[in-house]
């Protein structure tokens, strides 16, 4: 996974983890230097490696997608699992929900996270309110899974 830094007109420092790329955004007014050094110094300081994140394999990712099935009670028309080049998940009009294949090979819980947010577009299509609420009722450590996901990659990545 490459590790893009951006800049755009914002106030604080942002982060999007794309499936072939984590991107850190930064503020468009220059940013110091020490201060993002002592961001990578935290992130690659962050508990990571403890065995909190366990990967996926295929066979466990499909097993989720049948337990979220379940758990959210809904129907799905196709599931399937391909390789694309820039989003985690997709669900079409059809009903028809594709996964990265990428997402083998990535902590548990992130994938979680994607099969539960994918899943509840066959309830809520758009991103709005109510989409929310739901994503936050049935998990609602959504975002500390994104993040601690992010840190993973990023330390990874610093690693090698
Ligand atoms: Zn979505």
């Amino acid at each position: 996974m490459r590790i893009r830094i951006m800049k755009e007109k914002r106030k604080t420092i942002a982060y999007s983890l794309a499936p072939e790329e984590l991107s850190i955004i930064l503020p468009n007014d220059e940013v110091p230097e020490e201060q993002f050094n002592s961001l990578i110094d935290a992130i690659s300081m962050a508990k990571v490696g403890s065995g909190h994140h366990r990967l996926v394999t295929r066979e466990e990712l499909q097993e989720l997608l049948r337990r979220w099935i379940d758990n959210l009670q809904v129907r799905p028309n196709r599931a399937q699992v391909r390789y694309m080049r820039d989003k985690w998940a997709s669900c079409s009009q059809r009903k028809n929900i594709t996964f990265n294949s990428l997402l083998t090979n990535m902590p548990k819980e992130f994938v979680e996270y994607v099969i539960c947010h994918e899943l509840l577009h066959l309830k809520v299509p758009r991103h709005n309110k109510l989409f929310r609420s739901l994503l936050s009722a049935y998990m609602p450590d959504w975002k500390e899974r994104v993040t601690r996901t992010m840190e993973f990659v990023l330390h990874k990545e610093l690693i090698w």
